[in-house]
């Protein structure tokens, strides 16, 4: 059997993953992330995590996704957005310290090279995903090969513009897909809803905290506030779908992120609004997409 390790870098933790030649993730090992943290303090818990699950299997060579620009030829971060990289030559200090061949690649691009070896769109050629979290990431397929774009930074598939006339985004846009389609934005309109509806079922479900799961919670037990949303919800979701498929033509969409748990509950909401030709589903790889895509690169599933 062989074995390779996956690292999903995410704004909250790292996960480090051991991942077999099937695709099973062996042992994992996470550490948290966070306001303050320096890039050198994510690069040595990386390798210390990676020095610990080396002990324990004959590791060929490690994968690490990265939120942000990747020039995945070179193994370096240009820019991670929230993440404390700029110009981080990851790949050459990894390997240099574990004596491994190391490979470094936008999170959302190793996502869906984990589903598409091993997931929701296994053997597709061309396939897109959308990461619904904070935000929104997206990673496309074409022909077999990542689409990167002139300047690396290409798959960002929250930031096209749905209301010229809505809110404010960090891209610098305004009223962006992401704006009322990522987890912040359904808790956002969750919050309000229960606002105007304090007696709901909705505001019950969300006395204690708030999540993407509470308005699917609420509609479970009937609530028509909540059936409301979740429709209109479903509606943004359907219209990204459909653009993205007039866009790409792709043989499947892929969610992924916390709200694609909500699996048929979601795809509900959404396929009775996709045009002829679009395929939607939710990520099969229960959160590990990222540490399995991540493995694999420097494989024949990452070109
Ligand atoms: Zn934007």
């Amino acid at each position: 059997m062989k074995y390779r390790i996956g690292v999903d870098i995410g704004g909250m933790s790292v996960k480090i993953g051991v991942v077999d030649s099937e695709f099973n993730l062996s042992e994992k090992l996470r550490f948290p992330t966070g306001e303050g943290c320096t890039a050198e303090y994510i690069i040595n818990g990386i390798i210390d995590g990676c020095r610990k699950l080396m002990k324990k299997y004959p590791i060929e060579s490690i994968g690490i996704g990265s939120p942000g620009c990747v020039d995945n030829a070179n193994g370096v971060v240009l820019g991670a957005g929230n993440l404390p990289f700029k110009n981080e030559p990851l790949a050459q200090k990894v390997s240099e310290a574990l004596s491994l061949p190391t490979f470094v690649e936008n999170d959302g691009s190793c996502a869906l090279i984990g589903e598409m070896a091993a997931g929701a769109c296994k053997g597709c050629h061309d396939a897109v995903i959308i990461t619904i979290g904070t935000g929104i990431g997206g990673a496309i397929v074409m022909n077999d090969r990542l689409v990167r774009g002139a300047k690396l930074g290409a798959g960002e598939l929250g930031h096209f513009v749905i209301d010229r006339n809505g809110e404010e985004c960090t891209c610098g846009l305004k009223g962006c897909f992401e704006q009322y389609a990522s987890a912040t934005a359904l808790i956002e309109q969750t919050e309000k809803a229960i606002k105007e509806n304090p007696d709901s079922i909705l505001a019950e479900c969300g006395k204690d905290e708030i999540t993407g799961k509470t308005v699917f919670d609420a509609s479970e037990r009937g609530c028509e506030v909540a059936i409301a949303l979740l429709k209109e919800y479903g509606n943004i979701l359907s219209d990204g779908s459909n653009s993205l498929n007039h866009i790409f033509q792709p043989e499947m969409i892929v969610i992924s992120g916390g709200i694609a748990n909500q699996g048929k509950s979601l795809l509900a909401l959404i396929n009775p609004h996709l045009l002829p030709g679009t395929e939607v589903a939710t990520t099969t790889l229960n959160g590990e997409g990222g540490i399995i895509g991540a493995a694999l690169l420097g494989t024949e599933y990452s070109k």
